[in-house]
């Protein structure tokens, strides 16, 4: 067997880079390792930056789960280089490391994009994987099915366990998010219509979560704090149900085991058929229905990104002023169940 760090998979050799020249501000552990094929082993590493002390919030930046939307790699990666290119020498950066914790998990599923398949090496869709069904509204294969490993969003085998890369992601929220009193996950996808959109739980039902006051409030945040954004955000459920989604199944444990802290599992899909409908030679290669081909496209795809994600790190760092509370926290139930879920049976 022999073990790839690699040159191989580009992004992998691009993340090396990284954890190198962020030195002893990163720590970097290989979470598990996944084979493709025979005789070809990839690691997927998390790596860590920031105050470890447990009192303290922490962000998660997820991106690769489905392997053929290279684009969600790259932007969790453009994130990391942009802390690390700015340790040197920004002073803010250092004062938000003394209040925050960060995470990153850029390559979750390194054989898919080895491969150029939304799927593990397996054929296991991650995003369907989880223990959890959806209600009878999930739509038909795109939903999750379980017919065969060879068809598109395979939930992988009633009763087996939870992919290696999906086991992976869930002990790295488990130990670096679930265990402190704040904390927002994004996990960044592409391939779903024309806008970008952020969404939140649920996938598995069109009820609302628990922490809906707290998702209308960070909504609120980015309205006031980014004017212009473009960012739809919304409950996932509002476009389609799934059974096994990965966040749902995170969002029911941390609920379940520590209702008074607040967990915030977001999903960032990039509106993927603008940058078909731009170039529509798009259509005629597997990667171009999930991924900007062209280089100042992609460029401002990171950018756009980029500043998203800044601004979920510096919503966590001063979560404590914009929580909702009390009356505050009822007007954003009623806000948000007005704006999302009229006429949803509840
Ligand atoms: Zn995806």
């Amino acid at each position: 067997m022999c073990r790839v760090t690699s040159p191989e998979l580009a992004e992998l050799a691009e993340l090396q880079r990284i954890v190198e020249q962020g030195g002893a501000h990163l720590q970097q552990r290989v979470v598990c390792e996944v084979s493709v094929g025979d005789d070809l082993r990839l690691p997927v590493h998390a790596i860590t930056l920031g105050n470890p002390d447990p009192a303290l919030p922490a962000v998660g930046f997820f991106g690769g789960v489905h392997g053929l939307e290279r684009i969600g790699a790259e932007v969790v990666l453009a994130c990391l280089r942009s802390v690390v290119n700015r340790l040197s020498w920004d002073v803010l950066l250092h004062r938000q490391l003394d209040m925050l914790r960060l995470v990153f998990m850029p390559l979750v599923n390194p054989g898919g994009l080895w491969r150029g398949t939304r799927a593990n090496p397996q054929g296991v869709d991650l995003m369907r994987n989880a223990p959890v069904d959806a209600d009878d509204r999930a739509p038909f294969l795109v939903g999750g099915q379980r017919l065969s490993a060879g068809l598109p969003w395979y939930r992988g085998a009633l009763g087996a366990a939870m992919a290696a890369e999906g086991q992976a992601l869930c002990r790295v929220v488990q130990e670096e998010l679930l265990t402190r009193r704040f904390s927002v996950a994004v996990d960044c996808h592409s391939g779903f219509g024309l806008h970008d959109r952020i969404w939140f739980p649920y996938a598995h039902t069109a009820r609302p979560i628990p922490h809906l006051p707290e998702m209308h409030a960070l909504n609120a945040l980015l309205d006031h704090a980014h004017t212009h954004h473009r960012y739809v955000f919304e409950p996932q459920s509002r476009q389609y149900l799934a059974h096994g989604d990965l966040w749902d199944h995170l969002y029911l444990r941390a609920h379940e085991q520590h209702p008074e802290r607040v967990f915030l599992p977001l999903t960032l899909e990039m509106g993927s058929w603008l940058w078909v409908k731009k170039n529509p030679r798009q259509l005629f290669t597997r990667h171009g229905l999930f991924n900007p081909l062209i280089q100042h496209r992609q460029q401002r795809v990171l950018r756009r990104h980029v500043g998203w994600l800044d601004f979920i790190a510096r919503a966590a760092c001063g979560h404590a002023a914009w929580l909702p509370q009390g009356a505050a926290r009822e007007q954003h139930q009623e806000q948000a169940l007005a704006r999302w879920y009229r006429g949803v049976r509840r």
